[in-house]
């Protein structure tokens, strides 16, 4: 039986189970209480909330389940928006943070997805960085933590997306990297680069590249893309990325890009 309940109904029974969690075990309850503090507790779905709890190690991954309570079949795409919360990654004409731009668009890719029933994790739901508390440095542990995400999902393919900038203002276009070597993340590559050709920017030159210096891309099994979606220090190209019709199309043409893939490679 699927559970149907509004937003608010998710967000308070997040809050009574993370109340019920203080009384039950104080120690955990009020780390997690402090976690909790900076997130915004609204959830679009049931998978939603048990990724929450997932991301806080309350419950484990393998016990993600469908609402149904049999096992989610569903393959699994996670999307990585770029950056976030001290890191605003590149810092395009008219202030804009590259982090922010990443994560409007993750989300709309997200919808997109769920709605042809592929169950997305999200590395970042929020203005974040992520910390595995090791020690090392802010950004080494955010990286850290968002590969260790992606190995726990086990998903089919990862997208990072994120926003591109050059020294020269006149540069711009979409270009997707893979690892280099990789067949996999080339032929999912060529997908959305071709679907992002299509659907945003008939006139774009650019091409699929292989990378063997990115972080994600040299640490993940799985086959993994960046999407640069385009350059912030391009003034022209930049206003468009703003603009939320826009990166609606983007998020349409990578979405089209991933579901070409699984549909390929099942
Ligand atoms: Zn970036």
């Amino acid at each position: 039986m699927a559970i149907k309940m509004e937003k608010r109904q998710y967000k308070l029974l997040t809050v009574v189970m993370v109340a019920l969690l203080l009384l039950a075990m104080p120690g955990i309850g009020r780390e997690l209480a402090g976690c909790v503090a900076g997130e915004s507790l609204i959830f679009d779905s049931w998978q939603d909330v048990l990724e929450f709890f997932a991301r806080h190690d309350l419950v484990s991954r393998e016990g993600l389940v469908a609402t149904d309570g049999g096992v989610d079949e569903r393959p699994c795409v996670v999307i990585d928006a770029g950056h976030g919360g001290a890191d605003p990654g590149k810092v395009g004409q008219g202030e804009v943070l590259e982090k922010d731009i990443n994560l409007q668009i993750a989300r709309r890719l997200k919808l997109y997805l769920e709605a042809n029933d592929v169950r997305v994790v999200m590395t970042r739901q929020e203005d974040v960085m992520l910390e595995t508390g090791d020690g090392s440095s802010k950004k080494s542990q955010d990286m850290k933590a968002r590969v260790n995400l992606i190995e726990e999902n086990m998903p089919r393919v990862v997208v990072s997306v994120h926003q591109n900038s050059y020294p020269a203002e006149s540069v711009h276009g979409a270009q997707v990297f893979f690892f280099t070597g990789s067949t996999e993340g080339s032929k999912l590559a060529d997908l959305i680069q071709n679907s992002m050709l299509t659907y945003v920017d008939p006139q774009n030159k650019r091409q699929i590249k292989g990378d063997n210096t990115y972080y994600l891309l040299k640490h993940i099994s799985v086959p993994t893309v960046i999407v640069e979606c385009g350059f912030l220090s391009n003034p022209g190209e930049a206003k468009k990325l703003k603009d939320e019709e826009y990166q609606d199309r983007v998020a349409w043409a990578i979405h089209l890009g991933i579901l070409q893939y699984l549909s390929d490679s099942v």
